[in-house]
């Protein structure tokens, strides 16, 4: 197992836990115990029980015919966005939850910066009966009015962090003072495979049902788990990381990770971290993230707010080291376009993030039997502003 954890929290040089001296309870509470929780079989059928009766797996696994004759390979979509709230981030925080009340919390707190992790935390909390306080930054909020509506409706307390940028960073620092603070009764539940250990490796095995699905349901269609390629975009890397968790070891199974070029890799308007970063310290780990010559995070950017972020996490800093995960980037252009085209051929409007993922097909040099998973993270519904500002359709 190269791509696992290690017993101390590495994978490869990258990893590890780099938190303030008061977090260090909170977080070695969780690393001493996760592992034991999620593994038990209670937890694992109360986990599978939401999984199928609350969010809706197994999501299908959709043989995409036009899209399929176009790129001249068989290119199935893996549809997360069909997951209750519209995105695969929900595998993450039910599974958290559940860790959070095995641990007797009884507060869940959480940062978000478009809203979308903020809006699937609130969402389990008002399932769960648990008290939510969602960060998030003064400047986000005005840009993404309909998520901070939407956690209010779900009985969430939504605090605007007013320091620096007031945007992600800021809202993730608000957080941490909150959980320093309140260490016993509190849980922190983080959106991808970022942070200080254990939280790369909790919320990748959370995510892993993805590639697990794939493996089942490729074994019906085709008679074969294993696909030449699995494709996804790479934000901090959680949806990517449960599509290739289950074909890490199968290095015959091509694995793409598609990051937001943004502008250009080469206008200083880009979140595409592979291309740009430099080993660092990033919320807790070390990982690979963009940075000026003396260790100030640069500012990313890109259309979707998903992707608009200056690191991936620990797990795909080694995946690219080790050159596991080939890393290519599409541009703003290029995914509004890839958007646009698999609305028209197979009648499926996609998040702007999952759309970057569908906008390598035409750079890979695929045979016609390859067979191609496109893991589809979320649906388009919350970026219908930026498609008609975009206008091109
Ligand atoms: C948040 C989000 C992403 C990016 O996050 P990852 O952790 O990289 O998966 C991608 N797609 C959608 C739809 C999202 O909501």
């Amino acid at each position: 197992m190269k791509y696992t954890v290690n017993d101390h929290g590495y994978y490869g040089k990258f990893g590890g836990a780099f938190i303030p001296e008061m977090l260090h309870p909170n977080v070695e509470e969780l690393r001493i115990s996760y592992l034991s929780i999620i593994e038990s079989p209670q937890f694992k059928k109360d986990f599978d029980y939401l999984l199928k009766n609350y969010v809706g797996r197994p999501t299908p696994l959709f043989l995409a015919e036009r899209l399929s004759e176009k790129y001249k390979a068989k290119i199935y979509l893996k549809r997360e966005d069909l997951c209750h709230t519209g995105a695969h981030k929900i595998n993450n925080t039910i599974g958290q939850i559940l860790l959070a009340k095995k641990l007797g919390k009884k507060k869940i707190i959480a940062e978000t910066g478009a809203g979308q992790h903020g809006v699937a935390t609130a969402t389990v909390c008002a399932l769960m009966g648990m008290e939510c306080i969602v960060y998030m930054g003064q400047l986000d909020m005005e840009r993404q009015r309909p998520n901070v509506e939407r956690m209010r409706i779900l009985g969430t307390k939504v605090v605007a962090a007013t320091s620096g940028n007031m945007t992600l960073k800021d809202a993730t620092n608000e957080a941490m003072r909150h959980w320093i603070n309140n260490p016993t009764d509190t849980h922190y539940i983080i959106g991808s495979v970022v942070g200080p250990h254990p939280y790369p490796d909790m919320v990748a095995r959370f995510q892993s049902v993805i590639s697990d699905e794939i493996k089942t349901q490729l074994t019906a269609q085709e008679g074969n788990p294993f696909p030449d390629y699995v494709i996804a975009c790479v934000g901090g890397g959680s949806n990517a990381a449960g599509a290739y968790y289950h074909f890490l070891d199968d290095e015959h199974v091509k694995l793409i990770g598609v990051e937001a070029a943004g502008k250009g890799v080469d206008t200083g308007e880009s979140a595409a971290t592979t291309a740009l970063g430099k080993v660092g310290i990033l919320h807790g780990s070390k990982s690979l993230l963009m940075q000026t010559e003396d260790g100030q995070v640069i500012e990313p950017y890109s259309i979707s707010a998903g992707l608009d972020y200056p690191g991936i996490g620990p797990l795909h800093s080694h995946l690219f080291d080790t050159g596991r995960v080939q890393f290519i980037s599409a541009t703003d252009d290029e995914a509004m376009n890839a958007g646009i085209e698999l609305s028209r051929l197979e009648g499926i409007i996609p998040a702007i993030e999952s759309a970057h993922a569908v906008a390598v097909l035409g750079k890979l040099s695929l045979d016609e039997d390859d067979v191609v998973i496109v893991n589809l993270s979320g649906r388009g519904d919350k970026d219908l502003e930026t498609y008609i500002r975009w206008g091109k359709y």
